[in-house]
């Protein structure tokens, strides 16, 4: 039987920094990976320009059952610390909104600095090696996979979330945790589109490629930013962002007309151009298809002068505040994370080491903490992996 001090299980963002900060210490790090290959979600993320970091990053930004959880791994490495990494490696990027920062080029250039570090450090990675068995043995831990017998001392989970099954997503991370007595937060789809059904459907499908500035609302959580009506339903980030905070049966609230009181606007639009129809007053606003099928299919289009101050009320009311009630949501197929997973309540947030099994580690996404779309999800893998490099 083989031994060595660090077992990592999932060469994904957590696992690949973990391992690389871990071997920098001087520790002898085996990196397993069930996958053909590392950081496929790495790959695919940020419509391949992987949004690596956000400058703005704070616990105001994640989600968990233990909102402090994340404090302590966010401050101790910080978006600026990431960067100084992209920077080492030369890669160009900008930031293209809200301090999301994006590779200029393809989001390889991330997954190349983590296997350049790695192998720098001397990492050794093994894809296609799914790990069959684990079980404690002595102060540590001993694992059965293709490679044989391998014993450890720490060893640290990051096998990510279940959303994308074909990019090598398994529960395997939740099973390891119920194995050694940690409690399983349900898990379920997040920033994944939502799905409608009958006339909203029809409306959605009708729209489907136009977008539109909104202020999305949903248990006391609200973002400003694009709607994008799909085939299926509804998309684009500010749906994706709220979409973490729904639960099935919750309404949505949406305003389509951010910046402006909708009645206020409606009644200065009918004093100034009576003879002018909805439809046209409402394509100085949104493209003139989503203008002409929202004034004829939720109004009956006519001249503004027409409308009854009671009409109008409706009219600003619909727009100000729509009530959609998903069916759905397209769920793990597209979903860009998992909330819920193993309970941080029973993890060292210094450390992410197991209250429960000492030398157990969880890190990453399998952790109950999701963060807001646009870098956070990356940033929680890089700090929370470092947080438990430096003790393994
Ligand atoms: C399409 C898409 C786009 C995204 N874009 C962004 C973005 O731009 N910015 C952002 O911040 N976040 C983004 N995310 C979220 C981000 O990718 C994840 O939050 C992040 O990858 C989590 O890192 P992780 O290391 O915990 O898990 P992962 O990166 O999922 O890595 C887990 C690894 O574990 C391996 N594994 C699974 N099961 C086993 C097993 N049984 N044995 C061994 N290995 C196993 C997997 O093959 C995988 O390599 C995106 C997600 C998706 C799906």
């Amino acid at each position: 039987m083989r031994s060595t001090d660090v077992v990592i299980i999932g060469a994904g963002a957590a696992g690949m920094m973990c391992a690389l900060t871990a071997a920098q210490r001087g520790r002898r790090v085996l990196l397993l990976d069930s996958s053909n290959k590392p950081g496929k979600k790495i790959l695919m993320s940020g419509g391949g320009r992987c949004n690596f970091t956000n400058m703005w990053a704070e616990p105001a930004n994640y989600a968990s059952v233990n909102p402090h959880f994340c404090k302590s791994a966010l401050a101790r490495y910080t978006p600026w610390d990431f960067v100084a990494l992209v920077d080492k490696h030369g890669i160009p990027y900008h930031e293209k909104k809200l301090g999301q920062l994006f590779c200029d080029h393809k989001s390889k250039a991330i997954l190349q600095l983590l296997l350049t570090e790695c192998e720098d450090a001397g990492v050794e990675l093994h894809v296609n090696t799914p790990v069959r068995e684990i079980e404690r043995a002595g102060d540590g831990y001993r694992l059965t996979c293709d490679l044989g017998e391998i014993a450890c001392t720490s060893l640290v989970v990051a096998t990510g979330g279940l959303s994308i099954p074909t990019l090598g997503a398994t529960g395997f991370g939740y099973d390891v945790a119920r194995r050694f007595g940690h409690n399983v937060l349900p898990t379920r789809a997040g920033l994944v589109p939502f799905t409608v059904s009958g006339k909203l459907k029809d409306l959605c499908h009708a729209l489907s490629g136009t977008s539109a500035d909104a202020v999305v609302r949903c248990n006391g959580e609200s973002f400003r930013e694009n709607i994008l009506f799909t085939h299926r339903g509804l998309s684009g980030p500010a749906i994706l962002q709220i979409s973490s905070f729904w639960n099935p049966g919750d309404t949505v609230e949406i305003d389509l007309l951010p910046d402006r009181d909708a009645l206020e606007w409606l009644q200065g639009q009918q004093a100034a151009r009576p003879n002018s129809e909805l439809k046209t007053v409402l394509g100085e606003l949104f493209t003139r298809k989503m203008a002409g099928l929202l004034a004829d299919r939720w109004f009956t289009s006519r001249p503004m002068k027409q409308y009854n101050p009671a009409e109008l009320r409706e009219i600003a009311d619909r727009l100000g505040a729509w009530r959609v009630v998903p069916a759905g949501t397209e769920g793990y197929r597209t979903a860009e994370v998992t909330l819920g997973g193993v309970d941080p309540r029973e993890v060292s947030s210094q450390t992410m080491e197991s209250r429960k099994s000492p030398g157990l580690y969880f890190i990453g996404e399998v952790l109950d903490v999701t963060g807001h779309l646009g870098g956070f999800n990356f940033q929680w893998a890089w700090a929370s992996a470092h947080a438990a490099a430096q003790v393994v």
